[in-house]
């Protein structure tokens, strides 16, 4: 007796199912993977959505409750395993699974730890997605991304990091706020190191094409009476502030991370500031990744932007450059 299926559709193509266009995956169900994936399928970039975690009851409670909410997303098919099959075919993949911060740690001490756990990860991931970009979201993020690039084998331009976005985010936020304008409208870039030695770059801040600098010479310096420089600091401060508040940072680095794969999926060639291979740019010799303002594609990263930089933002990127590839030297087994 045919079933109520058989009796309510006529098939037309009797073939396989369409493979999704757009499949994202996250690697991570904690509150950085969590944030990152709802704020993908509120944008509705998604036509399939797969996470990943090794903690089997969190990733299907969380599966679950995402998929219960079907009805008011615009993403078909929302999958999770603790097995990387279910990441098959995805042209992005997110990657925030890791230890993070405890209060008062820093980025760096991070380090060895989350290396370990991406040896087990990257490879994974390339098998079942040999064509896919990956966004590196865990900390800390430089130095995890060019072990990513290390451990994949992909070509540089389909491996960056999240880098300085939520930085430069923080920064337009704070920069807006006290001149009375939207975040949108302040234009003001943080590069180099995601966290404490990023580099803010004074000269290009503006409103509406409007250099600051040409009101204040000394915006940002040392000796600005204005102390503008106090405004980086409390970027810096930030998510330590965060985490010592609540535990840990989410809202703003899933929304962030959300506006970087809204690039890739529209093929946007929108600029943002991320983690790339700036290996032989202003002088440096080591191969690392230190956020530059990247022009992002369906392709990944298509373009990085040479900005001009003074003499003394030249030598924090070089410093940075350095301080990444000592710590490089020393990971075991990459
Ligand atoms: P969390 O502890 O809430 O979640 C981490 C998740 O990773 C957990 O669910 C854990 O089970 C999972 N995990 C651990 N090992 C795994 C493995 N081998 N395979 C798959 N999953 C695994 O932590 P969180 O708050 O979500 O932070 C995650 C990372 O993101 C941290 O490294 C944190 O420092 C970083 N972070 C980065 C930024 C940024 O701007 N780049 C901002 C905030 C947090």
């Amino acid at each position: 007796m045919a079933s109520t299926l058989e009796k309510l559709l006529t098939p037309l193509c009797g073939g396989p199912p369409e493979p999704p266009r757009n499949k994202v995956t996250v690697v991570g169900v904690g509150q950085v993977g969590m944030a990152c994936a709802v704020s993908i399928l509120l944008r509705e970039l998604a036509d399939e959505l797969a996470l990943v975690d090794v903690m089997e009851d969190k990733l299907k409670g969380e599966m679950m409750d995402l998929q219960h909410g079907s009805l008011f997303l615009k993403t078909p098919k929302i999958v999770a395993d603790k097995d990387y099959s279910v990441t098959a075919n995805s042209r992005i993949v997110v990657v925030t699974a890791g230890v993070r911060q405890q209060e008062g740690e820093s980025r760096l001490n991070l380090v060895q730890r989350n290396v370990n756990i991406f040896k087990h990860i990257i490879p994974q991931i390339t098998r079942y997605s040999p064509e896919c970009i990956i966004i590196v979201v865990s900390n800390p993020v430089d130095v995890l991304t060019y072990v990513t690039w290390k451990l994949s084998g992909l070509p540089k331009h389909r491996v960056f990091g999240s880098g300085t976005n939520l930085d430069s985010a923080r920064f337009r936020f704070l920069m807006a706020e006290q001149l009375g304008v939207h975040s949108s409208s302040f234009n003001g870039w943080i590069l180099g190191e995601h966290g404490d030695t990023s580099v803010p770059v004074w000269s290009g801040t503006n409103v509406a094409g409007v250099n600051l600098q040409a009101f204040n010479p000394n915006i940002g310096a040392d000796g600005d009476e204005e102390n503008w420089k106090e405004t980086h600091k409390m970027v810096v401060d930030s998510a330590y502030q965060v985490i010592k508040l609540k535990g840990y940072t989410n809202w703003a680095i899933g929304l962030s991370v959300a506006d970087l794969t809204e690039s890739i999926v529209r093929n946007m060639n929108r600029i943002h500031p991320v983690s790339t291979m700036v290996q032989g740019m202003y002088g440096i010799p080591e191969h690392v990744y230190l956020s530059l303002p990247c022009v992002l594609n369906g392709g990944g990263v298509a373009s990085v932007v040479n900005v001009t930089l003074t003499d003394q933002e030249v030598a924090q990127l070089r410093a940075s450059g350095a301080t990444l590839g000592n710590i490089q030297k020393n990971l075991q087994d990459i």
